[in-house]
């Protein structure tokens, strides 16, 4: 039977603010030593009161910006509750239902993928099993709870991995570019979750069921999770039953998904409203200043590549794939030696993609200065050429005579020898003496 799958995404990105979402503890919380980087706050002691961070309010709305999402005029923090020692509070502080975005999407080319919301909320700590004094144990490290974390939830718009995969590196991107996260899956400053059913072909109701997989950090490991979830739904159908409404994990090391717990509803999480954080506002001037703030997407970088220095379709997707490449080469392209050099845009792009090995290390002045001098063609001082050629054909007498017999092939090979003594020669230049020179002989 052929089934359809049917996927939504929940992304979890981390903003690279100096300090936390409710308190002034530094928000770069990777390789500190466990919990150094706490407050009152963070640790939820009695009597200690959060403040909203300003900045990763705007960033959120930054983002919902370029995403094409609707900010709320009105927006709120609730407490969303739940028992595990991540959270010393008890509860997270997130939004519910009065999200700071509403809406947006991102295009795909097997269709539009629509976002759902956009919230704000705080990160949780990570608890780390060992063994201590020969037992084993639960070590908790609240250096990342109360790091400001975004939540982009999409609708299940999505029907294949692949499809998964593109919406995530294009979001990824645009979160990059906008300077907001690292997005660094290794480090966990991305974390993505796929919530995967399927149905049969030409159904259009959403299956009865679905699975949350959580917590992957690599683009691979989502898609291949996806593609792992859908075989597993088939069969579970196949046999007449329906999948069971869980979360999962995925096992690096089994390349399978594992159940974790039956998937909570939004009413186990007894959310009500932050009574610390009063409802924040926004007029319609304080959103228009944050767009107006917001640097080119990657989209829009891409477009004016292609229009201003005449790449093609390919060259400009393999440079904005990676900002950093792409800033070189818009620095470079711009640079007087090339500019005076007179070097296409797409000589610099064919350079970059090919020749730089590190696009981090790499400046500007360098490869600029590389790719002029690889253009370069030097013509020879005539009296060197004319030494040059003498020695030649006078070194290789058989060469000579069978070109005097017709042969082309020998042409080549004295070629050849020519140009391994002047390597930047004018090769029309050369061809032109040797053959002059050949035809004196
Ligand atoms: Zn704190």
């Amino acid at each position: 039977m052929n089934y359809e799958p049917v996927i939504g995404l929940e992304i979890h990105v981390e903003l690279k603010t100096k300090s936390g979402m409710f308190c002034g503890c530094p928000a770069d919380h990777f390789g500190k030593t466990p919990n150094t980087g706490t407050c009152p706050v963070c640790l939820g002691l009695p009597g200690a009161l959060p403040i909203p961070n300003k900045k990763a309010v705007e960033w959120t709305i930054m983002l919902g910006l370029a995403l094409g999402s609707t900010v709320s005029e009105v927006s709120k923090f609730d407490r969303k509750h739940y028992f595990y020692p991540d959270l010393p509070k008890g509860y997270q502080i997130s939004q519910y239902d009065q999200p700071l975005c509403r809406g947006g999407k991102i295009e795909t080319s097997q269709g539009t993928v629509r976002i759902h919301r956009v919230h704000l909320e705080e990160d949780t700590g990570k608890l780390q099993h060992a063994m201590v004094d020969g037992k084993k144990v639960t070590l908790v490290d609240f250096n990342r709870s109360g790091v400001p974390l975004v939540e982009i939830v999409t609708e299940a718009d999505i029907h294949s991995a692949d499809q998964a995969k593109e919406f995530l590196k294009k979001l990824h991107q645009i979160v990059r570019y906008l300077g907001i996260s690292d997005a660094d899956m290794e480090k966990g400053s991305m974390r993505l979750e796929p919530n995967i059913s399927i149905r049969k072909v030409g159904e259009t109701a959403l299956p009865p069921y679905k699975v949350e997989v959580k917590n992957i950090n690599s683009f691979r490991f989502a898609a291949m999770a996806i593609e792992y979830e859908i075989k597993r739904h088939a069969t579970i159908l196949e046999s007449g039953s329906i999948p069971a409404q869980e979360t999962r994990g995925w096992d690096e090391a089994k390349n399978a998904t594992v159940s974790q717990r039956s998937k909570e509803e939004a009413a186990d999480y007894r959310y009500f409203p932050e009574p610390d954080i009063p409802p924040l506002r926004f007029t319609r001037g304080y959103i228009e200043g944050i767009r107006q703030s917001m640097p080119l997407l990657p989209d829009e970088r891409k477009q004016k590549i292609v229009k201003e220095f005449g790449l093609n379709e390919q060259q400009a997707t393999v440079l904005i794939d990676d900002e950093r490449k792409l800033n070189l080469f818009e620095s470079t392209v711009l640079s007087n030696a090339v500019v005076s050099a007179g070097i296409s845009g797409a000589t610099v792009a064919n350079w970059i993609i090919n020749k730089v090995a590190d696009y981090g290390v790499a400046t500007t002045q360098q490869v600029a200065a590389d790719i002029v001098e690889s253009q370069k063609i030097t013509v020879i001082d005539e009296s060197e050429l004319q030494n040059v050629l003498a020695t030649v054909i006078s070194s290789n007498d058989k060469a000579v005579a069978d070109y005097k017999k017709g042969k082309q092939q020998s042409l080549m090979f004295l070629m050849g020898q020519v140009k391994r003594q002047i390597p930047k020669g004018n090769t029309q230049q050369i061809l032109d003496a040797l053959k002059a020179a050949l035809d004196t002989q």
